[in-house]
């Protein structure tokens, strides 16, 4: 079972995550894998920014915040009207990691300094955090919950800081030995999600939503009956309940579809988080924490469930930007292609979509809009007065939106419809892709037109909550 950040943001949050394992342990044998605090994370991350370009008194203050949020929940597991041995050694182990967590701000602030491998360990407190506090709350309702750290359950990645890949053996081997023999004892393993090792013993994190990754890993190492992602929505819907309100839970979603939507999620889910899971056949659930008798959402090995509909699910990636390398002799000149994606690769941009007109004098990428500066000035370096690119140029407001189902594959016209639908509301089509798969067509608008495209292609396959009978 994988706790979000939602689904952990306060102490009664916890102690509501810590009733579901509860209820759930009879019975069963159960690992725990756990999320930051609700948006730790994206503080985390703020809070090296603000150090990193010697913003001392902002940083301080969210520094502050983040303290006051972890002790205000340690507070009401390790209160004086408990002598719970745990819960005196939590009060200890929180302010220990919050001190370092201190002064490996004031180390970022004084140097100036973050790199990939420095942030990583910044964005370790979250979840390091997090663990001890969920595995008090635990404790307390009798449970032989241990808390692990991603590396002591025995998670090793490469070296890629900031989206670092687990190593599948070694760490295979290393969860069922080390969290096997607890399981078998009737104990409960808690772990950090999104964070791990490389070799050389150094933090590394999965990339954002890695929690979901973890889970689905030590749940295929341990040839788990199931994964449960507890998380704060009802389970994967036909869109994001944020942007359509009548957006409804899908009660079954193949491994395929689920992968186009997480990576097409945004939020939802780590795009490689399925992979374990899905390599070895182990559903996965999706469900809300806060109505935990809801079934949620099944995601499983099992590709025949279309419902009849051809398309299921309309997501969006926001935050976006595309670049474009053009040039009047890039056309037939080989190995251009393959420079601009080395290029990026080295510079760790990540390739979000790709379109190259048949004329081949441009090509385009999408990327993360924070990647977007990065990205053209190593292009242009690499690239530029080689005679083939002649400019680089970028557009930094835009957003994906795809359309997801398997029941699209060799179903003739999907791509008309989206397209008229989208033309109707006089929405500008910027960039186009569909994956071999078929099971999405996305495509690129302007960010201010996303949430109104979403809408109105939901309505076109008449998704929502009014036509769920049809
Ligand atoms: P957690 O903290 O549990 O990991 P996330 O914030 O990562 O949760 O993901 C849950 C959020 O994903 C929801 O609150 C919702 O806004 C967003 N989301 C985006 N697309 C979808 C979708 N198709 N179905 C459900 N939720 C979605
Ligand atoms: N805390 C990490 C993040 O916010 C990992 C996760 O929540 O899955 O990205
Ligand atoms: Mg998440």
């Amino acid at each position: 079972m994988k706790f979000g950040g939602t689904s952990l943001a306060d102490a009664t949050a916890i102690k509501n995550a810590a009733a579901i394992v509860e209820q759930f342990h009879k019975g069963n044998r159960i690992a725990v894998v756990a999320s930051a605090m609700n948006d730790t994370t994206d503080h985390l991350i703020k809070l090296g920014e603000l150090a990193q370009k010697g913003q001392l008194w902002e940083a301080k203050n969210l520094l502050s915040r983040i303290q006051a949020a972890h002790l205000n929940a340690t507070k009401s597991f390790a209160g004086t009207k408990t002598n719970h041995l745990a819960s005196k050694e939590l009060l200890g182990k929180v302010n220990a990691l919050l001190s370092s967590l201190e002064r490996s701000v004031e180390g970022i602030g004084q140097l100036r300094e973050l790199t990939l491998r420095s942030r990583d360990y910044l964005l370790s407190f979250g979840e390091r955090l997090s663990v001890p506090i969920l595995t008090t709350a635990l404790a307390q309702k009798g449970l032989k919950a241990q808390a692990f750290t991603g590396s002591d359950a025995g998670i090793v990645t490469d070296n890629n800081f900031g989206e670092a890949k687990p190593l599948a053996e070694i760490s295979t081997h290393q969860i069922q030995q080390r969290l096997g023999p607890l399981l078998e004892a009737g104990g409960l393993p808690v772990v950090t999600g999104f964070i791990a090792q490389n070799t050389d013993g150094n933090t590394t994190t999965l990339g954002r939503g890695g929690s979901d990754y973890t889970a689905s890993l030590i749940g295929a190492a341990l040839k788990a009956d199931e994964v449960w992602i507890w998380t704060d929505v009802d389970g994967l819907m036909t869109a994001d309940p944020h942007v359509v309100k009548d957006a409804v839970t899908l009660s079954n979603v193949s491994f395929g579809e689920a992968l186009e939507l997480s990576y097409f999620g945004a939020k939802m889910m780590h795009p490689r988080a399925l992979q374990p899971a899905a390599r070895h056949k182990i559903p996965v659930r999706i469900r809300n924490s806060s109505k935990p008798t809801f079934e949620g959402t099944l995601v499983s090995a099992d590709q025949s469930m279309n419902n009849g509909k051809v398309a299921k699910a309309i997501s969006i990636i926001k935050d976006v930007g595309i670049i474009t390398i053009s040039g009047a002799s890039m056309m037939g000149a080989p190995g251009v292609a393959a420079k601009i994606f080395q290029t990026l690769g080295i510079n760790g941009v990540n390739v979000v979509m790709i379109s190259q007109g048949s004329s081949e004098a441009t090509i385009s990428c999408v990327i993360a809009r924070k990647d977007v500066d990065r990205a053209v000035r190593s292009l242009q370096l690499s690239l530029m007065g080689q005679g083939d690119v002649e400019k680089v140029t970028e557009e930094k407001d835009a957003c994906v939106i795809a359309v997801v189902g398997s029941g699209m594959k060799g179903s003739p016209g999907v791509a008309a419809r989206v397209f008229t639908a989208v033309a109707k509301k006089n929405v500008n089509v910027r960039m186009i892709a569909q994956g071999t798969s078929e099971y999405n067509i996305s495509f690129v608008v302007s960010d201010v037109d996303g949430p109104e495209t979403v809408r109105a292609l939901h309505d076109e396959f008449q998704l929502g909550s009014k036509n769920q009978s049809s």
